[in-house]
């Protein structure tokens, strides 16, 4: 891993702007990979999550990264040009200018739930950007972090880009070489820890973390309508989306329509759960058994839980289906609404004033998104203006993360920085401001001795700039 960044690094030097055809060469080689690789890729991740539906990892994974790929490749050129700015009027004849500048060798650390996605996105942003990169993704899905590597190796020379594969001690010494930019996605732990590791070599970080992200139902929400979108968003990959709604705020005479509506929205989408192979499973036992733990903890405690089972199945939990449940009745000392849920439990919390709901969603941390349903646009105002979130989705779920021309990135517990598209390449680059001075120039004018002259024009600089 070491001798890898090294190499990284001296190939950096040896290449510190790489050409516009450079980077499309590397594009067009992610672009290739992704294209051959993809069933191989969707099947690696299935047999890790015990079951992940291929149109699952066709939608979310591989053509996001596609279309990923694609935009850097239309766009990249206009990214990297050098960009000319105002030069206030005291400071002509000089011109400004920024010119954007890959940072040198950076490091991905990636989780599991959206493993090539979430470990190409930002690879082949930094790679548009012109950087070296080295990934790590997660040790939990060991079949397709082998595949990735291989498939890397196959189309990238080392120096170029690299896979390096381990557990959580692997990525703490990959969380401690001295990147020129270290960019995770994971759960809000690790994130701090990771930016613990990285300030020890002032290296900065992108932190792509979780929490619990919120969806607001408004008094006037049209239920038809909102309950599919928000049944898709909660039970795509299981519900182990870092965007998933993870609690629902309803108003309080509502909860019962809601889960009747919500109940049926997913049996239309999954009529049967066990045996049913668009429905993911939950990756491993012990995150199985954490949601058990989450649902019996809140039921110990008074809440009610609404398993979703239309065929009546008996699910074995080798299978790790979880079926979804919905919980109402919830409070704040229950596990489930302390801790990032990240399957398909969705408890419902009631409200009584809109304002009680966006109190309620300030008193806890900064979430990743946030969801509202509702057909009132000054309400829609009064949400988006009072509440902090990474994004927003209005009247559906998730999507605002699935396309480039929007940056994605949290806020407070739930991160900072921020990629996709045109943002990816600037979390990747130096923006280096570049002034250039002219031959003539009145700069003198600021130079010692000191005397009326140059108190006369710092007059009128104060004055009027
Ligand atoms: P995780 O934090 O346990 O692990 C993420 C990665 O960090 C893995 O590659 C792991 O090996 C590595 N890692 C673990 N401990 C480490 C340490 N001490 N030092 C260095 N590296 C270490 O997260 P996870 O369980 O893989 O993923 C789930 C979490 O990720 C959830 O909280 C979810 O919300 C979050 N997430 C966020 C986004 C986002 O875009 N913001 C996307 C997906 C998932």
């Amino acid at each position: 891993m070491r001798s890898t960044f090294e190499a990284q690094r001296a190939a950096f030097a040896r290449e510190m702007l790489p050409s516009l055809d450079v980077r499309r060469d590397r594009l067009e080689r992610a672009l290739r990979m992704t294209q051959k690789h993809q069933g191989a890729i969707a099947d690696a991740i299935s047999a890790d999550f015990g079951h992940r539906s291929r149109q699952e990892t066709d939608l979310t994974e591989i053509f996001l990264v596609l279309s990923g790929i694609r935009h850097a490749r239309r766009h990249v050129a206009k990214w990297m040009r050098p960009r000319r700015v105002a030069t206030p009027p005291h400071m002509w004849p000089a011109r400004s200018g920024i010119v954007p500048q890959p940072l040198g060798a950076v490091g991905v650390i990636s989780p599991w739930n959206y493993p090539f996605q979430l470990g190409m996105l930002p690879a082949l942003g930094a790679l548009a950007a012109g950087n070296r990169v080295l990934l790590k993704p997660s040790e939990l899905t060991p079949s397709f972090s082998g595949l990735l590597r291989e498939s890397v190796a196959e189309f990238f020379a080392d120096d170029e880009f690299a896979v390096v594969v381990g557990d959580v001690e692997v990525g703490r010494a990959f969380s401690q070489l001295p990147f020129d930019h270290l960019f995770f996605t994971g759960s809000t732990a690790v994130g701090r820890e990771i930016a613990l590791a990285a300030a020890a070599n002032l290296t900065p970080v992108t932190l792509e973390l979780g929490g619990k992200s919120p969806a607001i139902i408004d008094a006037d929400c049209d239920v038809g309508v909102a309950a599919p979108r928000i049944a898709f968003g909660k039970l795509m990959n299981a519900g182990q989306t870092c965007v998933a709604p993870d609690y629902l705020l309803v108003p309080r005479g509502r909860v019962d329509e809601l889960v009747a509506a919500i109940t049926a929205a997913a049996t239309a989408m999954y009529p049967s759960f066990a045996a049913n192979a668009d429905y993911t499973s939950i990756v491993s036992d012990r995150h199985y058994a954490r949601l058990g733990r989450l649902v019996a903890d809140a039921e110990t405690r008074g809440a009610k839980a609404i398993r979703i089972d239309p065929a009546g199945e008996t699910a074995p939990a080798a299978a790790r289906k979880f079926f979804p449940t919905l919980l109402v009745g919830v409070d704040d000392e229950m596990a489930v609404m302390r801790e990032e849920i990240f399957g398909p439990v969705l408890p419902i919390v009631a409200y009584d004033t809109l304002d009680d709901a966006i109190l309620y969603v300030n008193r806890h941390p900064r979430p990743l998104a946030l969801y509202w349903f509702g057909g009132s646009a000054a309400n829609r105002d009064r949400v988006l203006s009072s509440t902090i979130s990474g994004g927003v989705t209005v009247n559906d779920a998730c999507w605002h993360v699935a396309q480039e021309n929007l940056p994605f990135g949290g806020v407070g517990a739930s991160g900072s920085g921020a990629y996709h598209g045109e943002q990816s390449f600037r979390t990747f680059s130096k923006d280096k401001p570049v002034f250039y001075q002219a031959r003539l120039n009145g700069f003198g004018l600021f130079r010692p001795p000191y005397g009326r002259r140059f108190d006369a024009m710092i007059a009128l600089l104060k004055r009027f700039f």
